[in-house]
């Protein structure tokens, strides 16, 4: 019998990640990842679950309707097995628009382009995902699963900047907030683990990875988060600045002799972690440059943990109570040491880990803190945005919405 599975796709401009997730149990059947799209080195790779087997094609100077066709081509070869029933895409914005997920049509599909001057890196290669799929299988429904989707309810306080209103009014300067997805994601994990009541709970969540971001959690819902406009703002990250006093911009055009849109550059690709620290932007390279001595790795990872406590402590404002703060995404499912080291500057907190727990990436609860002396938990929960993605895809296409 054919098993029903859906296609999630996060096409960027110049990679293209993609799973398959069977219906019935939510599994992964394949997952993979074109990289080096429009240049002689485009390949796919693709890691089969079930078989562990894996697979490279290389596709020299593939475009995106080249990789999809090929990665439509692999999943007929199995339609003995697999029917798909639908597309999930990931769309990095839908503005004020989008508050949730939708099924896409044509009206959809404008919308989303009507965003692309707010994400002008992203919101394009992810309609290109979206029109080659209706190009190749028209009758296939599909569904975009927003970033900015989840922080649609933070309030006008926590959104608005101390800009003159008609900037929010004419141009949509307001916080939007990305990692949605995983926010969300992890949320639901936290209220079934500690089976907690979805109308009244409080939770820090923090996504930890190349990019980062904290988001303040009132009743299932997103009260404020740490991206704003674009996702520079908030942490520091890979190789991103995070938060940064307004007046620098101008101070250094001047100093550095260079344009505004070098400095963005900067604050975007060479800043972060990278910046601070010379040396890269992997955390667990700089948590090994660290531990040798490296000063500038220490200090990257200092400023790194005090920010992130920050930011923290700051969203947690609007809370009536908190029951638990998580760490997620590849540094915070991962660092022992970053987790330790951020706990550490929340001392009005009074948090305490528990050493091995915490060593271990939690138990099979996800639970790091001491029981006898925290009044809420810590925890660390692994995200999984594609299956996020791929519940709302069915769910929305079975309810026909
Ligand atoms: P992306 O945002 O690209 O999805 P990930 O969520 O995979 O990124 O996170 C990547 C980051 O996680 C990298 O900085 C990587 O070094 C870090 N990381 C992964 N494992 C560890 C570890 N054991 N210790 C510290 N950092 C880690």
């Amino acid at each position: 019998m054919k098993q029903s599975a859906y296609l999630v796709l996060n096409s960027g401009s110049s990679s293209l990640k993609f799973s398959l997730i069977l219906s019935h149990n939510a599994s992964t059947h394949l997952i993979g990842l074109a990289e080096c799209l429009n240049s002689p080195d485009a390949s796919i790779s693709i890691n089969y679950s079930e078989t562990a087997k894996k697979q490279t094609i290389s596709l020299p100077d593939a475009d995106h309707k080249t990789i999809l066709n090929k990665v439509l081509d692999v999943i007929t070869a199995h339609s003995d097995k697999i029917s798909l029933a639908g597309v999930g895409h990931r769309v990095v914005h839908g503005g004020e628009k989008f508050k949730a997920s939708t099924l896409i049509t044509n009206e959809v599909q404008q919308e989303i382009e009507a965003c692309n001057p707010l994400a002008p890196l992203h919101n394009p290669a992810n309609l290109l995902g979206i029109q080659q799929i209706s190009t190749l299988m028209p009758e296939l429904p599909q569904v975009a699963v927003f970033d900015t989707a989840f922080h649609q309810t933070i309030p006008e306080k926590a959104f608005l900047y101390a800009l003159p209103y008609e900037y929010y009014q004419e141009l949509g300067v307001r916080k939007y907030g990305f990692h949605g997805t995983s926010h969300q994601f992890v949320m639901q994990q936290a209220i079934e683990t500690l089976d907690l009541d979805p109308e009244s709970n409080g939770l820090i969540t923090a996504h930890l990875g190349n990019g980062s971001s904290v988001c303040a959690i009132k009743n299932s819902k997103s009260i404020d988060t740490s991206m704003g406009l674009t996702p520079l703002a908030g942490l520091v990250m890979g190789t991103r600045s995070g938060d940064i006093d307004p007046g620098l911009h101008a101070f250094l055009v001047k100093k550095l002799d260079i344009s505004l849109e070098q400095l963005t550059s900067i604050l975007n690709k060479k800043s972060g972690l990278l910046g601070l620290s010379g040396e890269t932007n992997d955390m667990r390279k700089l948590c090994q440059l660290a531990e040798t001595g490296h000063l500038k790795a220490q200090i990257a990872l200092e400023v790194f943990c005090y920010v992130l406590a920050k930011q923290i402590a700051s969203l947690s404002v609007n809370l009536e109570q908190l029951n638990a703060i998580v760490f997620t995404g590849g540094i915070g499912e991962n660092s022992a040491l970053i987790r330790q080291k951020t706990v550490d500057n929340l001392a009005i907190f009074k948090l305490k880990l528990e050493p091995t727990l915490n060593k271990n990436n939690g138990d099979e609860s996800g639970v790091i803190s001491c029981s006898k002396t925290s009044s809420y938990k810590v925890m660390v929960i692994a995200t999984n945005e594609e299956l996020m993605i791929a519940k709302q895809t069915q769910s929305i296409i079975e309810s026909g919405e």
